[in-house]
């Protein structure tokens, strides 16, 4: 179907259909707004199982009426005031590449479409921050800043697949650096945020204060479920001066997680960590030549030299200590250099499997025994799958550290409700292990609509309070309804 005017879209039912969309093309331009199906299905894919498993089948996605590409905040603000009168979801698209169907329009309506909102708006090369629209992707942005000998250091390993700003802080994202320069939530200084019914309201210059409740750390986080954010003014740091890499081998993996918890708590500060179980660093063999498989773990610290040195010197000893072998450096390079690699190279798990990666994070006297609880439920629930479980820890906090454990089942059931069944009850098994022994729904993918079923579990007593945030910020439940376990729209018929 063209972009052009369409004679349905004139009497009848679709009358009104009509004037929203010339409404929204007033807003911000004819060809920002997009009704072809084809594009429509586009806008609401994501890297989801789910997502996949639809278009694997060729069954369409749940999609929005209308894609919108606003290109300011003035845009947006536009776009806002008229989903408020009409009351018509609007699910914000950064690039897509989140997996837990958050770009999915359960209820129709706009799929709002950032990427044309791509600008570096300052560098402030005194106080190391950089001032974005939120629709810029991490490549883009960094390419920039390193010509000013600059870095964001937020390099997840959706680097390449078109993540945007908008969405690291939408979904508390975190990259491979993380455990030395923080996750999104962290270097984030400032936002801009639209919301309903229209207006454009900002956080506090700066995050840390004592001025009263932090709505910016509220914004992040809400995968646009209560606003959409058009700015944001980031951290960031020099490049570098020197890298060097470790690797060491563990006879059992809690010995592993001993020598992170070792090095964390005398508050060293590798900026990555990777400890990988057996299983796991036979895929990372496959996907990018480490040539050690067992209880593996890569470390990559970096600065000034004398520092880089010294941490190399006591993160051996700690390691060692906790009784590590320490391996050939040059096998922490191999990671670094191929990290992209899967994902460059279609390695990535791909249908006809049934796959999920479930990360956690929780403290250090809790993870043990999540790895152990959770290897064994999901190997022994679903044996008559022949079910692989593989896991990496590679996010580690000054308390505790993640979990990035994957399940793989061979062949997706033929039926296609009992395919979504088995794949739910993979997350309902894992879930509950998480959340009784001590984790929470997850580290960084955030919760979409695949893990919103469990918010009233995580929360607790507190949920009703989200809740009835949710109801304060967006009375009408137009912006991404379904998603964090949060309801439809007051009204979906508009
Ligand atoms: C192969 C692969 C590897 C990955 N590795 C990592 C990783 O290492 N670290 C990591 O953190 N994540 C990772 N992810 C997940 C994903 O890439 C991140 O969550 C990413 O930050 C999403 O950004 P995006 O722009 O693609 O968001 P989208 O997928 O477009 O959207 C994700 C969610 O955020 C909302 N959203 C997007 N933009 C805005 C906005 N401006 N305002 C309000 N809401 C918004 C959407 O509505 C949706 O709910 C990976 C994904 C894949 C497929």
């Amino acid at each position: 179907m063209s972009n052009t005017s369409s004679g349905a879209e004139i009497s009848g039912d679709s009358f009104l259909r009509g004037a929203i969309r010339r409404e929204l093309e007033a807003a911000v331009g004819i060809e920002n707004v997009i009704v072809d199906p084809a594009v429509l299905q586009q806008q609401a894919y994501d890297w989801s199982w789910m997502s996949k498993f639809l278009e694997y089948r060729n069954l369409p996605l749940p999609a929005a009426d209308f894609a919108v590409k606003p290109g300011s905040t003035e845009e947006v603000v536009e776009v806002m005031r008229i989903a408020s009168t009409y009351k018509i979801p609007v699910v914000p698209r950064g690039g897509g590449s989140g997996t837990q169907g958050g770009t999915l329009a359960l209820y129709g309506g706009i799929s709002l479409d950032l990427t044309r909102m791509n600008k570096i708006i300052n560098i402030d090369k005194k106080s190391f921050v950089v001032e974005v629209e939120a629709g810029i992707d991490g490549p883009t942005l960094e390419a920039e800043l390193n010509k000013h000998g600059l870095t964001l250091s937020h390099y997840p390993g959706s680097y390449n697949l078109g993540a945007t700003i908008g969405g690291f802080l939408a979904a508390r994202g975190s990259g491979v650096v993380s455990t030395k320069y923080g996750k999104a939530e962290n270097q984030v200084l400032q936002i801009e945020v639209v919301i309903p019914p229209g207006k454009a309201i900002e956080t506090l210059r700066v995050p840390s204060h004592a001025g009263g409740p932090d709505i910016l750390q509220t914004f992040v986080g809400s995968e646009g479920t209560l606003g959409v954010i058009t700015k944001a003014t980031m951290r960031i740091d020099p490049i570098p001066e020197s890298r060097s890499f470790l690797s060491f081998l563990f006879p059992d993996i809690y010995a592993g997680l001993e020598a992170g918890r070792l090095i964390m708590t005398n508050r060293l500060r590798p900026a990555t960590i990777r400890l990988y179980d057996e299983e796991d660093s036979k895929k990372l063999a496959e996907w990018v030549g480490t040539p050690v498989t067992g209880n593996l773990m890569v470390v990559m610290v970096d600065g000034d030299q004398e520092l880089v040195d010294y941490e190399v010197k006591r993160i051996t000893e700690l390691s060692t200590q906790a009784g590590g072998s320490a391996l050939d450096p040059e096998i922490g390079r191999i990671w670094w250099d191929g990290k992209y690699e899967p994902y460059a190279k279609g390695k990535l798990p791909a249908l006809p499997l049934v796959f999920g990666t479930m990360d956690t994070v929780a403290r250090f006297e809790d993870m043990p025994k999540i790895y152990k609880a959770r290897k064994e439920a999901i190997e022994s629930e679903f044996s008559e799958y022949k079910v692989r479980y593989t896991a990496h820890f590679s996010h580690w906090y000054d308390w505790g550290t993640m979990i990035y454990d994957r399940f793989y089942i061979d062949q997706v059931p033929e039926d296609e409700v009992e395919a979504l069944r088995l794949h739910e009850r993979l997350w309902n098994v894992g879930t509950k292990v998480s959340l009784e022994n001590g984790g929470v729904l997850n580290d960084h993918h955030g919760v979409g609509q695949k893990l919103g079923r469990f918010m009233h579990k995580q929360f607790g007593s507190a949920w009703p309070l989200i809740q009835a945030l949710k109801e304060a910020w967006d009375p009408d439940g137009i912006l991404n309804p379904g998603k964090l376990g949060f309801g439809p729209p007051k009204n979906s018929r508009w």
